[in-house]
């Protein structure tokens, strides 16, 4: 999902932990796939991931004949039927979908304004996910800022937004991080429904929207949803009227903005198919990417290109006649964009067979190249990982780290001890295409495609198949405290996401015995 709050905030630093320190005991070196006997079957599965991939096949499909497929939708129904049948083509196992409730469906319908004072002309604009409508027919008001930096403020005067549009500004220094603003964004937004507000301009809260004339849709919390109307507006139209505002000039805009909130909760699912393990069938490895998408467009670069990967990466395992020591299980999460939905029904519905999970990959970074491995918070498993990153040298050179990765669906894994890899990738055009219009097929390169899903084939192979298992979960208590290290904590409480055991571990350590 990635939070929508682009600020320019600087980024918080992020301790490695003893991820670089060097091997204090006298234990053998790490061996890789040279030494652990994997190479040969991983020859043959990039040999089919590169010289025979259907991943561009596969992605033009789900860009094209599918497209955009909102949570809960029809539209993401039908993808949910292409994967499984996908799957099931191409000869995995246990193919099925899980399903799972979705707090509420929401179905996009028309946002249109213009200004009508000091100057009149249409402004682009749309509505943000999950976020309510003006009266029918719209409504018109004075454009009054509101200043993100200050909003916990804002919130408390709430009242004076009664019948105006509200411009979302940031100026001034932040007291609080990026996270913790995106929480209490919401609570603002609350209020500002609450007091009769017309609108809410807001998509980017304070900064400009990234590209020529784009706006940029997205869920503003964690499965978040707002009577009041919150929308995107393109930079240039959004920079006009904070022009305006600055030179003390009075700004008036229409707003009509129509969208459906469903009446209860939504059915969804996850889409699921496995290569079974040949000795520990027991054990799994989960290979996952989100199949739901957003509505602007095609849905390509977020993150049909991490769905046909996955898939990609399955058919190259099966097509190499390989089969490892472990279970590789393929998810297709859905839910991803309004908060991690689908893998968090995941980890709840496989709670059972949780200490027999190895961890989970995936790609969720855009349409670049994949540049680094993040170990999602396990720093004692980058020492393992790296001879395994650097055998793939000939193909290209990445990195490896411990970082939590809390964008996509390797945080439920991280959360639950176990090293939620995100391949992440160097994608410097996904701030275009993130969740706007431009997120079709053409940002999208091919043969960069089928190298990712080569890579993603290779590193599932070689976790699942080398002898040693690869990770096992960690206890609550260890894991919090990696969370905090990583700072992952401030943001998954105020979400109310931090879980009972790690509040309770948390008191046992402030408690001296
Ligand atoms: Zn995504």
């Amino acid at each position: 999902m990635r939070r929508v709050l682009a600020m320019a905030v600087a980024a918080l630093g992020i301790a490695l932990g003893g991820a670089w320190a060097a091997r204090a005991d006298n234990r053998p070196a790490p061996k890789g796939p040279d030494e652990d006997g994997t190479k040969p079957a991983l020859v043959k599965i990039a040999g089919e991931g590169m010289m025979d991939s259907h991943a561009f096949q596969y992605l033009t499909e789900l860009s094209d004949d599918i497209g955009s497929r909102v949570t809960g939708s029809p539209a993401e129904r039908k993808a949910e039927e292409w994967g499984r049948a996908k799957m099931k083509a191409m000869g995995l196992e246990n193919v099925r979908t899980e399903k799972y409730q979705l707090w509420r469906g929401w179905t996009r319908g028309t946002a249109q304004a213009e200004i009508l004072e000091p100057i009149h002309r249409a402004l682009h604009v749309d509505a943000m996910g999950w976020t309510g409508s003006t009266p029918a027919g719209g409504a018109e008001g004075e454009v009054v800022p509101v200043n993100l930096f200050d909003i916990e403020e804002e919130a408390k005067h709430a009242s004076r937004l009664s019948g105006k549009i509200v411009l979302v500004m940031s100026y001034g220094t932040p007291k609080r991080d990026e996270d913790s603003l995106f929480a209490i964004f919401g609570d603002f937004l609350k209020a500002a429904g609450k007091a009769g507000a017309i609108a809410v301009i807001g998509g980017q809260a304070g900064s400009r929207a990234s590209g020529l004339n784009l706006t940029h849709t997205g869920i503003l919390g964690f499965d978040g949803d707002f009577s009041v109307p919150v929308v995107s507006m393109t930079a240039e139209d959004q920079g006009q009227l904070e022009r305006y505002i600055a030179s003390g000039k009075k700004v008036r805009v229409r707003f009509n903005v129509q969208n459906t909130f469903s009446s209860g909760p939504v059915e969804s699912a996850n889409v699921v198919g496995e290569i079974r393990g040949r000795e520990k069938p027991e054990q799994v490895l989960v290979v996952g990417a989100h199949l739901d998408s957003w509505d602007l467009s095609e849905g390509t670069t977020d993150n049909g290109t991490g769905s046909a990967s996955v898939l990609a990466s399955a058919e190259a395992i099966l097509k190499s006649g390989m089969r490892p020591r472990r279970t590789i299980r393929f998810v297709l999460f859905t839910g991803e964009e309004e908060g991690l939905d689908g893998s968090f029904a995941y980890m709840k519905q496989h709670h059972a067979e949780m200490a027999n999970h190895l961890g989970d990959l995936v790609l969720d970074s855009g349409q670049g190249p994949v540049k680094e491995f993040m170990l999602g918070g396990r720093d004692d498993l980058v020492a393992s990982f790296r001879p395994f990153a650097q055998s793939l040298a000939s193909i290209r050179n990445i990195a490896v780290n411990d970082k939590v990765e809390n964008g996509t669906d390797t945080l439920p894994f991280s959360m639950a001890g176990l090293p939620g890899i995100c391949m992440d990738q160097d994608s410097p055009d996904y701030k275009y295409t993130h969740h706007s219009s431009a997120d079709a097929l053409e940002a999208v390169k091919p043969e960069v495609l089928a190298q990712n899903a080569t890579v993603m084939a290779l590193t599932a192979y070689w976790i699942a198949d080398r002898p040693e298992r690869f990770a096992s979960p960690w206890p609550a208590e260890k894991t919090a405290k990696m969370l905090k290290a990583q700072h992952q904590d401030v943001m998954l409480k105020v979400f109310g996401l931090w879980p009972k055991e790690f509040a309770e571990a948390e008191k046992k350590e402030e408690t001296p015995n």
